[in-house]
């Protein structure tokens, strides 16, 4: 199986896909996380995209689509993987259907957290106090979100064109909650 969790930032992704993965089995692969992982390192990815990162720009695609190139064979052993965070462009989907298809795989489905846009800064300030995200100030995020509105948002066009299953969730309400409803529409999923 293969799966992408959608949603503007902080709709609540890395949280589900965390509770996802210890649920089902199925491997969280958050390229937000590995690019921080790659910046606390100091690596010269870590140099490369720790500006762009701070000032809530994507990093650019050809860099991106080698990061999961290189994990998603790994990923998508046992259960499968659940991508978060990628892809963030129409071009970064393109080059996911084309790793898919080389392996003979395709995308399974897409779960699309729905926040109302008000919700979204409140619970991104929230979070900048509890887990000190230094993307998380209110300035960052008007950028994190305008990149979101100009390119993220058609990726999700891009698979609907192709008919691959789309569950929208609402996102509102606890994580318990929002878990319950992303469970109950995976395991539709998986009993096809
Ligand atoms: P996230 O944890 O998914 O919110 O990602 C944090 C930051 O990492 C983003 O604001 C981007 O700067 C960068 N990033 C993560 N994933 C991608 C991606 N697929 N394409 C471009 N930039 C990304």
């Amino acid at each position: 199986m293969i799966g992408i969790i959608f949603g503007p930032p902080g709709s609540g992704k890395g949280t589900q896909a965390a509770r996802l993965q210890e649920d089902l089995g199925i491997h969280h692969l958050s390229t937000g996380a590995i690019l921080r992982g790659e910046v606390a390192r100091g690596t010269a990815l870590g140099k490369e995209v720790g500006r762009i990162m701070a000032a809530g720009d994507l990093v650019p695609d050809d860099l991106i689509v080698d990061v999961v190139r290189a994990r998603l064979p790994e990923a998508e052993r046992g259960v499968g993987a659940l991508l978060d965070g990628f892809p963030r462009t129409v071009a970064q989907a393109q080059a996911l259907d084309r790793m898919l298809a080389d392996e003979g795989h395709r995308l399974s489905f897409i779960v699309a957290l729905d926040v109302p846009e008000e919700d979204l800064e409140a619970r991104l300030l929230h979070r900048a106090q509890v887990e000190g995200r230094t993307d998380d100030t209110r300035e960052v995020i008007a950028e994190r979100m305008h990149e979101y509105h100009k390119l993220t948002k058609a990726v999700l066009d891009h698979y609907r064109e192709q008919g691959v299953r789309i569950d929208t969730i609402d996102g509102t309400g606890t994580p318990d909650e929002v878990f319950e409803r992303i469970r109950a529409a995976v395991r539709g999923i998986s009993s096809g």
